[in-house]
Parts: structure tokens; C-alpha cells; sequence
């Protein structure tokens, strides 16, 4: 069994004699077949193998394979971004009529697939605060509710998950447990050795890490049994759109991904790029270095801003003092907290702007978690239509400052941080 950084770079794709070393990309959107028996035999899913790239294609497949292993999953499946690989999780667990319970705290875009989208098609979500009780939490959870969703460390609120609470509420009451890792990645935390069962990823993020590459992947866990569980009727019933396939009992520990691609992608067609995956799949080879580089650089980021003094208050799961910092300690790998940190800055909006154009070597953009070192004020932009009292609701105030610390020296991002405050305070 390899180590993770051994995997990062090895797993998933293995040439044979006389072929490419790096994982090729096949750019084609069909394969051929000598007889028309074998393609039919594909179709039955008696045999592996490629046909149509909507449904599965080489490139995708290798990295497919290695965010498999990385995680110690049963099988995965790329999607052209990380909502499509929450939207196509949802649609393949969720019927008009069931529900969902979310932590409150998840990434706006996936915020808004709950609350406001899926509602339209009949599919309900209960949000949760995550420091509410486990009785709390436990009472939103109905004979309709098919899954809990968190994510390990959200963005941007910046905390991170108690698996012991929630994988203990969920195992009670026999239902999935869905966690984002895109903040952590495979590098910091596994979650499925946690309690949770399924994972998503927006792979647009530290996976690719270079920003250049939008995608989404969900990884199976196969540890959960839909064999005569109630709360998943889709499972258990015969799929008449699939060869009468029953997922639960034909699909052994790999129902919920091969249902997610037989039936799921199938429909929806939300696949990975080959090209995306072949750069995402590069991007993973150096997962473990930068992971570290990020964590390391963001310590010192933080410890700095705590003693500056246009600095209110900083939120970093690293640091000793930080709430989350029993979490990190408990959960994450060698205690690194990944890149991404928050902090108020004294003076509001205005000193936010300022520190903003003052900044020479990080940049003002919407992306997060990729090699530059990057900034935001959620006020200003992605929160910008709400009202004062709503960004209070939300937990995001008009000094909070959100920073995705890249993997550059780290005097460099201190030096530009530090003058950039003091330009704020002018
Ligand atoms: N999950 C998290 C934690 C995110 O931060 C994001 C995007 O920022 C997403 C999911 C959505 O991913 P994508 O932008 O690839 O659709």
C-alpha cells in the first residue's frame, strides 16, 4: 500500500509495454468496435471499456482512478465542475418529495443549489448551523431526508467539520453522509475513513491548482448498504431505463457511482473534458508539495496579522488560539490547514479597499485555492447585493478580508501583506 504523496504522483494511470509514460489524452469522443456484440455487452456493463466519452473516457478514467486511491474509495466520476458534481450527487439520491439537511456554512454556489434551485424540482433542504447540538441537527432529519452535507473546511467561514457529531448522527439513522473536501483534498484529510461515504470536489481548486482547469469529481466510498434501506427506494426498485438493473443488489459496494453514471450522467451530461482531466491529473502529482506550502505560508500569514495592529481578529484553523485548531489537530495531516484564512480589518469597507489596491503581489480575484496568492472582500463582491444586516446573517462582516495564500516565498506574501495594511490605516 503507497503513501498519499506516492499516489499523488503514481496512482490511477499505469503504461504498458511500449506506451505513453504520462497519462495521454485522448481527445475523442467515440471508440470502435470490431463486432457489434462487444459494444452491446459494454452497454450491459458485462464488460469494461469505453464507448462514448459523455459516459466515460481514458483521461478522465486515469484520474478517475487516482483521486480513487487517494481517497480509498470504490470508484469516482469527473464532471465539468464542482456544482455539476453536486448536482448530479443530488439528482442521484433525491426524488420530488425528499429533502436534504445542509450545514448553513457551505460555499454560496452550492448554498444556492439547496436553498433555491433544487426547491423548484420538489427537493427540499433543512440547513443546520454547525455548532448547533447533535438533538438539533438530529431533528431535521425526516423519513424524506436522503443525505447530510458539510464540507471539511468551508469556504468561506473557514471552519471545520466535527465528523465524530455528524458521522454519529448519520449512522443512527442509516443515511448518507456527503462531505466537500475541495479545501482540504486528500493531502489533509480523508474523510471516508471519517464516517462519510460520499465525496465531492471542485477540482477547479488545490487538485488542478494552477487555475486553468474547471472540474468537479465525486468519489464513492462503498461503505454505505442501500440494500433494503427505505430512505433510497431508487436503489432497491428495478431501474427499467437500465437493463432492469437493481443498484443496490447488482452493484455490490459500487451502487452509487455506477447508478450516478448509468443513470445520472447518462441524462444530465455533465462530464469532465479529457483536457481538463489530464491537467487536473498533473496538477494532483505535486498535490502533496504545495498542500504543505500552502499550510506553511498561511501559518506565518496568520501569526503575522494576529500582531498587526490594523488587524481586529484573524480565523485560521492552524493557529493555537483559533476554535477550530482541536478539529485541525484531530483530523488533519501533520496539523497542516490548508491555505485559506479570514481576517477584520480595522476601518470597514473603506481600510478594505484600500489594503486591496495597495497590494502588489497578491491578486484581487474570485478564485481561491490555486499556486498565486490571492484576495477578496465578500462585501464588495460575491456578497454584494446583501444588505449590512443580511451579511451578519450570513456570518460575513464588512471588514472580513478572505485570503487564499499560494505557495510563493513566503517574505514575498508577508512583505505585501504587511505594507498593504499599513497603506489601509492612512
Ligand atoms: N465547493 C467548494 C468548497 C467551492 O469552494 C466551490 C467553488 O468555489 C465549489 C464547490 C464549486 O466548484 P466549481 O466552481 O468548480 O463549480
Amino acid at each position: 500500500m503507497f503513501k498519499t504523496a506516492t499516489k499523488c504522483v503514481q496512482s490511477g494511470y499505469k503504461a504498458k509495454n511500449g506506451e505513453a509514460n504520462v497519462l495521454p489524452i485522448y481527445q475523442s469522443t467515440t471508440f470502435v468496435y470490431d463486432t457489434p456484440e462487444e459494444m452491446g455487452e459494454l452497454f450491459d456493463l458485462k464488460k469494461e471499456g469505453f464507448f462514448y466519452s459523455r459516459l466515460g473516457n481514458p483521461t478522465v478514467d486515469g484520474l478517475e482512478k487516482k483521486i480513487t486511491d487517494l481517497d480509498g474509495g470504490v470508484g469516482a466520476m469527473g464532471c465539468s465542475s464542482g456544482m455539476s458534481a453536486t448536482t448530479l450527487t443530488a439528482l442521484t439520491l433525491c426524488r420530488a418529495g425528499d429533502n436534504i439537511v445542509s450545514f448553513s456554512t457551505v460555499y454560496g454556489g452550492t448554498y444556492n443549489l439547496f436553498a433555491v434551485t433544487l426547491p423548484k424540482f420538489g427537493i427540499d433542504c433543512h440547513f443546520v448551523n454547525p455548532n448547533d447540538s447533535e438533538a438539533i441537527i438530529e431533528s431535521k432529519i425526516d423519513d424524506k431526508t436522503r443525505f447530510v452535507f458539510c464540507e471539511t473546511i468551508a469556504n468561506p467561514a473557514i471552519n471545520v467539520v466535527d465528523f465524530e457529531k455528524i458521522s454519529k448522527i448519520c449512522k443512527k439513522n442509516k443515511i448518507l453522509l456527503i462531505v466537500d473536501n475541495t479545501l482540504a483534498t486528500p493531502v489533509i484529510c480523508k474523510p471516508l475513513s471519517l464516517g462519510a461515504n460520499i465525496l465531492i470536489y471542485s477540482s477547479t481548486k488545490y487538485l488542478d491548482g494552477h487555475a486553468c482547469a474547471l472540474g468537479g469529481i465525486i468519489v464513492d466510498g462503498g461503505n454505505f448498504d442501500y440494500r433494503d434501506n427505505p430512505r433510497y427506494p431508487d436503489f432497491n426498485e428495478v431501474d427499467e431505463s437500465y437493463h432492469g438493473m437493481v443498484y443496490a443488489k447488482d452493484c455490490g459496494k459500487a451502487a452509487f457511482i455506477v447508478k450516478a453514471r448509468a443513470q445520472s450522467m447518462r441524462d444530465i451530461g455533465a462530464m469532465m473534458s479529457p483536457l481538463n482531466a489530464f491537467l487536473t491529473n498533473m496538477g494532483i502529482e505535486t498535490l502533496h508539495l504545495r498542500m504543505k506550502q500552502h499550510s506553511d505560508n498561511a501559518l506565518k500569514v496568520a501569526k503575522m496579522l494576529k500582531e498587526n495592529s490594523a488587524v481586529e481578529w484573524v480565523k485560521y484553523g492552524g493557529l493555537e488560539s483559533d476554535i477550530n485548531n482541536p478539529l485541525v489537530n484531530k483530523y488533519f495531516t501533520n496539523k497542516m490547514a490548508g491555505g485559506m484564512l479570514s481576517f477584520g480589518i480595522k476601518g470597514g469597507r473603506e481600510a478594505a479597499s484600500k489594503f486591496q489596491r495597495a497590494l502588489k503581489l497578491l491578486h484581487i480575484v474570485t478564485h481561491v485555492a490555486d499556486a498565486r496568492s490571492c484576495v477578496l472582500h465578500p462585501a464588495s463582491s460575491t456578497h454584494r447585493q446583501l444588505s449590512d444586516s443580511d451579511l451578519i446573517a450570513c456570518g460575513i462582516s464588512d471588514n472580513l478580508l478572505r485570503l487564499s495564500i499560494g505557495i510563493e516565498d513566503a517574505s514575498d506574501i508577508l512583505e505585501d501583506v504587511k505594507n498593504a495594511l499599513e497603506a489601509s490605516q492612512k
